[in-house]
């Protein structure tokens, strides 16, 4: 006899939510993707233009077999949207050599056989000169990093989900979710409530509003980008400038290649990263102090850039208490999922989250080790 399909809501369609999407249509599950705005919306983590894609991590050797597999679904999704969203123009990061991201980096190359190349400065500016390095300053360039499209990911990610037979519904907040006495959930919204098998919990840095994640460590915080434009476009461009990560006793920032024709984004990271509760009342812009520190971090290290912001966006994120995000089945609950916390390096991973959050709804276990995001260890 056949079996009814599983039917399950996936609440925030982030980046997160729109991978999870996409691979539980893929797995003929009867999919309701909400979200409180539009796919590809500037309000939260998942826009601002370009993402870092890099594979030699900092952030742990752990990442590695997951940034492998999260390649080949960025490929297969572009193929199936028939869209570039990843450009591999390499990625260096730059700074003093015993810094710990560089040590990081290099062990994570190491330790997974990754083809990364060590230049020292004098190498670097001949080949990057778009970068200024101190003497004893050294650049790590990974050939695997690029660039990702964060808004076109999300909305290919969704629009392969609507084709494959999930429903999408933009402009629907959750503002209550009821766990039924029999197993699954009512997902209420303004718009009405639905029924559902399983719930999969991806609401990003509004994770704060959600009553069921009170008690887990998340927290939103606002991060701040930066426009420079180019004195010479060419000179800047995927083909010339990989992403970088940089790293000085002044300052540190992501920094990628133009791709609005005419400047390169930043990130400051050695700016404060405010705490929000509320992302849907971000700043648009930010205050002259951002401005003039940024400006001054670009007079310093970028040579090739006007020292003054063009444009300035503000997005925010979820952090948690250790910066690893938590997936895995919501503590406490039957029927959930959690994926949350991505603190501030979750997109390049957005498409095998995706697929391990399906796999945790339709067959109740992750196909790659992922025991250290374990929604469980903040709860004992
Ligand atoms: C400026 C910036 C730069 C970054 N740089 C990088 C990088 O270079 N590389 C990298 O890998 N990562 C980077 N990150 C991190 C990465 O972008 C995030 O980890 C990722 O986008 C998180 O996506 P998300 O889906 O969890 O959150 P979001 O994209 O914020 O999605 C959450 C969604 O939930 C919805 N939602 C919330 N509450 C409700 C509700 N009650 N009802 C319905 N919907 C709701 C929201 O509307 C939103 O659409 C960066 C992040 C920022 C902010």
């Amino acid at each position: 006899m056949p079996t009814s399909p599983l039917r399950v809501a996936v609440v925030g369609t982030g980046v997160i939510g729109a991978m999870t999407a996409w691979h539980l249509a893929a797995r003929g599950a009867e999919v309701l993707a909400l979200d409180a705005y539009a796919p590809g919306h500037d309000r939260g983590a998942s826009a601002g233009e370009s993402r870092i894609f890099r594979t030699a991590y900092k952030e742990g050797a752990s990442y590695v077999p997951l940034l492998r597999r999260s390649y080949e679904l960025w490929r297969r999704l572009e193929s199936e949207a028939d869209r570039e969203l990843l450009t591999l123009c390499g990625g260096l990061t730059l700074g003093p050599p015993d810094h710990p991201d560089l040590r990081a980096v290099r062990g994570s190359a190491a330790e997974h056989g990754l083809d990364v190349e060590v230049l020292d400065a004098k190498d670097a500016a001949r080949r990057f000169p778009q970068h200024r390095l101190d003497a004893d300053e050294i650049a790590v360039l990974d050939p695997g990093a690029g660039v990702l499209r964060p808004e076109p990911a999300v909305q290919s990610a969704l629009a392969r989900a609507q084709e494959l037979g999930a429903q999408l519904l933009p402009y629907h907040r959750v503002d209550g979710l009821d766990e039924r006495p029999g197993g699954g959930w009512h997902v209420r919204t303004q718009q009405g409530t639905y029924d559902v098998d399983h719930v999969v919990l991806s609401p990003g840095p509004w994770s704060g509003s959600f009553a069921r994640l009170a008690g887990l460590p998340l927290q939103g915080r606002r991060i701040t980008a930066a426009w420079f434009a180019a004195k010479d476009v060419a000179a800047h461009r995927p083909d010339r400038l990989p992403i970088a990560i940089r790293r000085h006793h002044e300052a540190g920032f992501s920094c990628f290649p133009v791709l609005d024709g005419t400047a390169v984004k930043i990130v400051p990271h050695h700016l404060p990263w405010h705490d929000t509760d509320a992302p849907e009342d971000l700043p648009r812009s930010a205050d002259t102090g951002f401005a003039r520190a940024a400006s001054a971090a670009v007079a310093r290290l970028l040579p090739g850039l006007v020292p003054h912001p063009v444009r300035i966006g503000v997005y925010a994120e979820a952090f948690s208490a250790d910066d690893h995000a938590l997936v895995g089945p919501l503590p406490g609950a039957r029927d959930a999922t959690l994926l949350a916390g991505f603190s501030g390096h979750g997109f390049k991973l957005a498409p095998v989250f995706g697929e391990i959050a399906a796999s945790l709804v339709t067959d109740g276990k992750s196909p790659y080790d992922i025991s250290f995001l374990d929604p469980a260890r903040f709860t004992g």
